[in-house]
């Protein structure tokens, strides 16, 4: 099975070629990089119209060439692409980029939840066979775990997601975005001044936290001391339910997704409490963890296998599609 991938919920406009017999994934990206403040819908929607296009035709002309098609046949067996969750502005010009696609190579269409190829390209990578995800990306932060034909969030924030509350304080700060690896680089310095930790159930919050630095960095703490203590309690609140989610689930295998994810100190939290439990720890290599198509066409492949493939007239895309309103239809395996 050959897929061609599309993503575009925010900031990466980017396509990809995926073959399963020899499991390469080529990903064509192209970011959006605001000229000041955070991602603004309007631009990134233009970013896409423009730069959607160009990664697409790059994709395509490279599974061309490296699968020797015959110039008459799509190059491609389907067309997947994002359908959620993300921006609305971006999501509608990805869903008729792909739309377009999927009639002029005249292939079938896949809609594909954004975050749950966060998590299965994770279980793919690993070729883990049930695992718990943490979903760490910039919009979101959850919890997912497999259970009777869906992915159920056993934990997720109550505010803002992960990525999105490190950046807000980067641009109080006057940081451009992407806020995150220069939190990271910062915290090496860094030493630890108290802010708040708030985890309800399996549930987090980040919207005391983040105020909180903002009120320490005008109190002229050092921004060093702020962006350690950040990456401290905000990544412990999520190992800490990460390994709650193993304990409920029994699951011994815990993957990475999202952007947040690239982040070093917490991937080293998780790999200590995984190996402290005896669990097994993923974290996919960057290029999969952060929005790219690659994981959309990965996804795209085991959804069109299993025949989950979509009619243009119900291909709409949906801007809050939760990965628990997905039907789980390309794997059979029933844990317990
Ligand atoms: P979603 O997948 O929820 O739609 P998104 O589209 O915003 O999220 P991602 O690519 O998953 O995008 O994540 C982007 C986020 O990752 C940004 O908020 C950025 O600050 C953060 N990030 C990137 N690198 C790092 C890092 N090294 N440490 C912490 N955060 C990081």
């Amino acid at each position: 099975i050959r897929i061609l991938g599309i993503e575009g919920t925010a900031w990466a406009a980017s396509a990809a070629v995926y073959d399963s017999a020899t499991d390469d994934v080529f990903i064509e990206s192209d970011a959006y990089q605001p000229d000041s403040g955070g991602i603004h819908p309007r631009e990134a929607a233009e970013h896409m119209h423009d730069a959607i296009p160009r990664v697409v035709e790059t994709a395509l002309e490279h599974a061309r060439e490296t699968y020797d098609e015959p110039a008459d046949e799509a190059p491609v067996d389907a067309v997947a692409f994002s359908r959620g969750p993300g921006l609305g502005p971006c999501l509608r010009i990805v869903g008729t980029a792909a739309r377009a696609l999927s009639q002029a190579l005249e292939v079938p269409l896949v809609g594909v939840n954004h975050m749950v190829a966060h998590l299965e390209i994770g279980r793919h990578t690993a070729d883990f066979d049930s695992p718990v995800c943490l979903n760490a990306s910039g919009a979101n932060a959850h919890l997912l775990a497999y259970r009777n034909g869906r992915y159920r969030v056993l934990g997720e924030t109550m505010d803002t997601g992960v990525g999105n509350a490190i950046d807000k304080f980067t641009r109080h700060v006057g940081w451009s975005h992407p806020g995150g690896p220069k939190v990271e680089a910062a915290a090496e310095d860094g030493e630890y001044v108290d802010l708040p930790y708030v985890v309800k159930g399996m549930d987090f919050s980040f919207s005391g936290i983040m105020s909180a630095a903002k009120q320490r960095y005008d109190d002229d703490v050092p921004v060093e001391d702020i962006c350690f203590s950040l990456q401290e309690n905000i990544f412990g609140m999520l190992t800490e339910v990460a390994e709650r989610a193993l304990s409920l689930t029994g699951s011994d295998e815990l993957v990475l997704g999202g952007g947040v994810g690239q982040n070093e100190r917490l991937r080293e939290m998780l790999a200590e409490m995984c190996a402290q439990r005896g669990a097994e720890f993923h974290a996919p290599e960057p290029r999969f963890l952060r929005d790219n198509a690659g994981m959309i066409a990965v996804l795209g492949a085991k959804m069109y296998d299993a025949g989950d493939t979509l009619a243009i007239e119900e291909s709409r895309v949906d801007p809050n599609y939760r990965p628990d309103q997905v039907p789980v239809t390309w794997r059979s395996d029933e844990p317990e």
